[in-house]
């Protein structure tokens, strides 16, 4: 694809974005090409950060000239490798870091447009001065940004109340292959003049265009909030708890997560300061939080009264309720932790999927116990969000397995976990996207047609392959 070399590179970025707009720190830019997982490496010709549209749309129209493909960035905590350069040193790596203003915020409207590099916990925090919610919420808030939050359509504890970051996004300002702006970024909650263009940005992995900035929705922030966590015997009665809740509290029900007794130990055994939640140890867990506008509403007593005769019908085993926001915030920090213990213990091969809710007990039992029959000692871990059917499964190798026969297993696994998601009617990725990750797989379970739809619309917006080659589409 190259048609100019690294030096005319070089020379028409630096001309343009000044010093500031090229990355030269070495801690920089081992952020910036570090996975967060250690499975891929990053090899960007040069890594640029723009301050401004007009100057994306100067990178893309140079880096368009002179043939080097642009992969975008946000935050750089993706699982799949999708925003990391191949090898070779060929791509140009667009941070949109410098691009992290809130250019307006209103309260009558609900709205905000925040620029991609927005740091997720920014915004939240620009919403909450103002008594709104950005209701999205994920172990990686500190770090990643608004950005890839769409291009990922990311989903976190709150999807199972507010829907995945689709549901909040009302506009776009997208830079095109041909360095155009296409801009939607209006304050509208109608809007049915022709196909909703937005909508093939989001979820689009950096694969169809730079998102510059977007039009978010705001909710109102909960004036009171309880968190419970609960003992069952097993997924079957987490769903039983789960729909008993959910018939009280409705839409006060913000977050459902099951979580696995050897996710607790390995938790508490890697993460400091993590403990066991309840004094006894049991099978499994069910971690809820519901929330209410009003200021006095008695949601404890409310739980409370739902857990005893879930108690006394034999639903649960045992429970607390958090006492203080220091105990529910322990809480929720276990569960968020799980995902980094998890990088301790062995490799671990993470598996995202969803399924009807319903069906989750059938994907769990049937997994686990394939998996077992396979390759007796390995140790499948659980969790995840169980309202919304997306269940993080990840199995580890038997203690003492050797790294290297345990990798040769990979292929087997996915196509086991992977079958027997699909023959329950679930998806292979219900949040973290395709990447490098999931490619072949993504070919294997989506029919060809599909597969052809796709790539139709990649070929119209993108008929060079400018963005961000090599993921999502084979
Ligand atoms: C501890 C931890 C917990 C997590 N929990 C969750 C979770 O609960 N739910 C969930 O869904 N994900 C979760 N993730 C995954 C990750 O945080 C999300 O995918 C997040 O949305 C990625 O945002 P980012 O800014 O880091 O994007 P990056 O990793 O930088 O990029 C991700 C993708 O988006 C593209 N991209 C980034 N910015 C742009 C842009 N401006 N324009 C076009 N394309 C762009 C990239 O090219 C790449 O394809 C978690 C990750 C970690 C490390």
């Amino acid at each position: 694809m190259h048609r100019g070399n690294m030096a005319q590179l070089t020379g028409q970025l630096l001309e343009t974005l000044g010093p500031k707009g090229i990355v030269r720190d070495e801690g920089q830019l081992e952020s910036m090409t570090k996975p967060w997982r250690d499975k891929w490496t990053s090899e960007p010709a040069l890594v640029v950060q723009p301050a401004t549209t007009s100057e994306v749309q100067s990178v893309v129209r140079i880096c368009r000239e002179l043939g080097f493909p642009i992969v975008p960035q946000g935050g750089n905590t993706g699982v799949t490798g999708a925003a990391l350069c191949r090898e070779g040193g060929t791509e140009v790596l667009l941070s949109l870091r410098r691009m992290n203003r809130i250019r307006e915020l209103d309260v009558d409207d609900d709205m905000l447009i925040a620029e991609a590099g927005c740091v997720l916990n920014d915004v939240k925090d620009a919403a909450a001065e103002v008594g709104r919610l950005f209701p999205l919420s994920l172990g990686a808030q500190g770090s990643c940004m608004i950005g890839g939050n769409i291009a990922t359509n990311a989903g976190g504890i709150n999807a199972l109340r507010y829907g995945p970051m689709r549901n909040m996004v009302a506009g776009l300002e997208v830079v095109t292959a041909d360095g155009d702006v296409w801009s939607s970024l209006k304050l509208l909650r109608k809007d049915n003049s022709g196909y909703d263009l937005k909508q093939l940005f989001i979820g689009s992995e950096g694969t169809l265009g730079v998102i510059t900035a977007a039009t978010l929705k705001l909710s109102m922030l909960p004036a009171r909030s309880a968190t419970a966590i609960v003992a069952v015997k097993s997924p079957v009665e987490a769903i039983s708890w789960f729909r008993k809740v959910r018939e009280a509290f409705g839409g006060q029900l913000t977050a459902c997560e099951l979580i696995e007794r050897i996710c607790i130990d390995v938790t508490a055994r890697r993460i400091p300061g993590i403990v066991d939640p309840l004094p006894t140890k049991y099978p499994w867990y069910v971690l809820l939080e519901v929330d209410s506008l009003d200021p006095d509403a008695e949601l404890e007593g409310r739980l409370g009264s739902l857990f005893e005769q879930a108690y006394d019908a034999g639903v649960v085993l045992d429970g607390a309720i958090a006492s203080s926001s220091a105990q529910a915030q322990a809480l929720w920090h276990l569960r968020e932790s799980i995902g980094e213990a998890h990088r301790h213990e062995g490799v671990s091969f993470k598996h995202d999927i969803s399924v009807p809710v319903s069906k989750v007990p059938a994907f769990i039992a049937e997994a686990q116990h394939r998996l077992s029959e396979l390759y007796p000692g390995i140790r499948s871990f659980a969790f995840g969000h169980i309202g919304d059917g997306n269940i993080h499964f990840n199995p580890v190798q038997a203690e003492g397995e050797p790294a290297e026969s345990w990798a040769g297993k990979l292929a087997d696994i996915n196509r086991v976990t992977h079958d027997i998601t699909v023959k329950l009617g679930g998806s292979i990725t219900a949040e973290h996207g395709v990447g490098q990750l999931r490619r072949s797989e993504l070919v294997h379970y989506k029919s060809p047609l599909e597969i052809q739809m796709m790539q139709s619309i990649k070929n119209v917006l993108d008929p060079a392959g400018l963005f961000n080659p090599g993921k999502l589409l084979l």
